[in-house]
């Protein structure tokens, strides 16, 4: 496991109830992230680590639900059980928790999209960003290519993550490399 540090922050993606294997839009392994990104939060624990855990978070009838012309199933309505992260996911008491998700004109992909959060990383003094979370080709994607956009180096913790598809992951992979993120394998 290559070693975070000082300037560092693990940005963990929706890692949520509901995209995991049982839930309302199950990603298949969605779970198995889990005990990976928890060994992260212990090196983060022990090295003073900020941990950032995104969330999606959407109001009833959200544009991006099929049923309203959108992609996807109805999924993470606010203060559902299925909205609520893994339980078996190990976040400190002091993570910044960030909502996305919410707006009702446009879907949120990315943790950073109007959510404030570079504006929070750059008071905290970050520079450099750990990320893994659901889905790899969705949400991880959009919050990866934007770190990289706004100049945070960029790690993705590749065990850390799982696609909707294998096609998607992999294309994103590749549009992640050529932003400039660097994909961890293996750790
Ligand atoms: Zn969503």
């Amino acid at each position: 496991m290559e070693t975070m540090d000082k300037g560092d922050a693990l940005l963990l993606v929706d890692v949520q109830i509901d995209f995991c294997p049982g839930g309302a839009l199950p990603l298949n392994e969605g779970d198995e992230v889990v005990p990976v990104l928890n060994r992260w939060l212990e090196v983060a624990n022990e090295k003073g680590i900020p941990v950032f855990a995104s969330r999606d978070f959407h109001p009833l009838s959200h544009m991006s639900f099929a049923e309203c012309g959108g992609l996807w199933p109805v999924h993470c309505l606010q203060e559902s059980e299925g909205a609520a992260f893994h339980p078996e996911l190990k976040l400190p008491a002091e993570t910044v928790l960030v909502t996305k998700g919410t707006r009702f004109d446009q879907d949120q992909n990315s943790a950073f999209d109007a959510t404030g959060l570079a504006t929070q990383l750059q008071r905290d003094g970050i520079h450099r960003l750990w990320i893994g979370g659901l889905a790899l080709d969705v949400c991880v994607l959009a919050t990866v290519l934007d770190a990289c956009k706004l100049g945070f180096e960029t790690q993705l913790i590749l065990d850390g993550t799982r696609p909707v598809t294998p096609e998607g992951g992999e294309k994103a992979l590749t549009e992640m490399r050529l932003a400039g993120a660097v994909i961890l394998e293996g750790g």
